[in-house]
């Protein structure tokens, strides 16, 4: 796995237990105040008409907000929401629970919060504005015009301030504590999902940008990658390192007598021989068309050499495709190259092509290694 992913992952690792908290803090504090205030209301006594009218708001809260995410044209439906959740429902709420004898609401603020929370940039800004004014004269206008208040039946001034505060938490902020809990969950449910996806979707583009998409083996820019650290390894703890350049002989003429898609599954079968002759530290990459390089770490020009003529072999033993003739099979040649200290990535791939050429001019199906002047 590369960086790039790993850098990734990490950002959305870390970012997930934080939301995750933030949620869970508010969902637990949520529930756990309304309980507390069903308890309350049933212990007490408190209007019914007052809690079914709450917890029909409670409910259509929650509903209006995930109809509003689930949707297609969803940021147009957020608005709608937040609309009648901010303009609408605490307000009827607020002017139906005691309204300013019971102090601010604490779901005012919930409402703005959840504005800035499902909005972006400056609609999102200019609507909570809009909605923090809308607050304000409703305050004003429960001081100003106290006919304006919803009279619930154990709405009473005359009972003081108890029953004032009694009506308000069972029948508002708790309820609405609840619905905000249960909205937390569903938003943070949703989320995990589209994190999920993303990581997913990263994890996919970082595999394409590193395979080659016909013989599933690593392309040639993700060589040099792992090669250059190869060989950086190699300076620093003196270790050995080899590479092998293939090329299948004769490619051309088995293209032109079966054509190219028998081509296609002989280089996608000799791609998967020459994976599965390599450990796991090895690495198997598709050079160019029908050339395939390894890279073999630990390896002196001795193994590396007995390892290619291992290759070779298994597949004058093969058959690359069936519609290719059993007694004629496929050949490859190949060109060693072992690092001995000074060369760079390229100048050993370089030397192995050099390598694979010789072999070519000898009569091809053959190994060629290094000579003594060639080092
Ligand atoms: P030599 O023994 O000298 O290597 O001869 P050759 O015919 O193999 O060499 P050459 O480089 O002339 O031909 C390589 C051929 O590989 C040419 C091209 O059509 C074919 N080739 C390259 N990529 C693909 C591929 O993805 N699919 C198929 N079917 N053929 C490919
Ligand atoms: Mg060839
Ligand atoms: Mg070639």
């Amino acid at each position: 796995m590369g960086n790039y992913s790993k850098n990734l992952k990490k950002a959305f690792g870390s970012q997930i237990p934080i939301r995750e908290r933030f949620f869970n803090i508010i969902f637990s504090a949520a529930v756990l105040i309304g309980i507390t205030g069903v308890i309350a209301c049933m212990s007490l006594g408190s209007s019914r008409q007052a809690i079914m009218v709450s917890a029909a708001m409670t409910l259509a809260f929650p509903l209006l907000a995930y109809i509003g995410i689930r949707a297609k044209h969803q940021t147009k439906i957020i608005y709608i929401a937040l609309v009648i959740v901010n303009f609408f429902i605490f307000p009827a709420l607020y002017l139906s629970g005691g309204a300013i004898h019971c102090g601010i609401p604490s779901y005012f603020v919930i409402g703005l919060a959840l504005t800035l929370f499902l909005t972006t940039g400056v609609p999102g800004i200019v609507l909570a504005s809009i909605e923090s004014l809308w607050y304000a004269f409703i305050f004003f206008a429960s001081w100003h015009w106290p006919s304006i208040c919803i009279d619930v039946p154990a709405f009473s001034r005359e009972n003081g301030v108890k029953n004032f505060m009694f009506q308000a938490i069972t029948s508002n902020t708790l309820m609405v504590c609840i619905a905000i809990g249960i909205l937390a969950k569903i938003i943070f449910h949703l989320y995990q999902r589209e994190a999920k996806i993303v990581g997913e979707t990263i994890v996919e583009v970082e595999r394409q940008s590193i395979i080659d998409p016909l013989t599933a083996v690593y392309n040639r820019r993700h060589m040099y990658s792992y090669l250059t650290t190869q060989v950086e390894k190699a300076k620093e703890t003196g270790g050995d390192l080899s590479v092998v350049l293939f090329d299948i002989d004769h490619f051309k003429m088995l293209n032109d007598t079966y054509g190219h898609l028998v081509g296609d599954t002989a280089l996608k079968a000799l791609a998967s021989i020459i994976k599965r002759a390599c450990k796991d530290d090895e690495m198997v990459a598709r050079y160019g068309g029908e050339e395939f390089l390894i890279i073999l770490p630990g390896s002196n020009h001795k193994m590396a050499i007995g390892r290619a003529e291992e290759i070779r072999r298994c597949l004058e033993q093969s058959q690359l495709a069936p519609e290719l003739p059993a007694d004629k099979p496929v050949t490859i040649s190949g060109g060693v190259c072992t690092f001995h200290g000074i060369e760079n990535e390229e100048l050993l791939v370089a030397k192995a092509d050099e390598r694979l050429y010789k072999a070519k001019q000898a009569g091809r199906n053959q190994i060629v290694g290094e000579e003594v002047d060639l080092i």
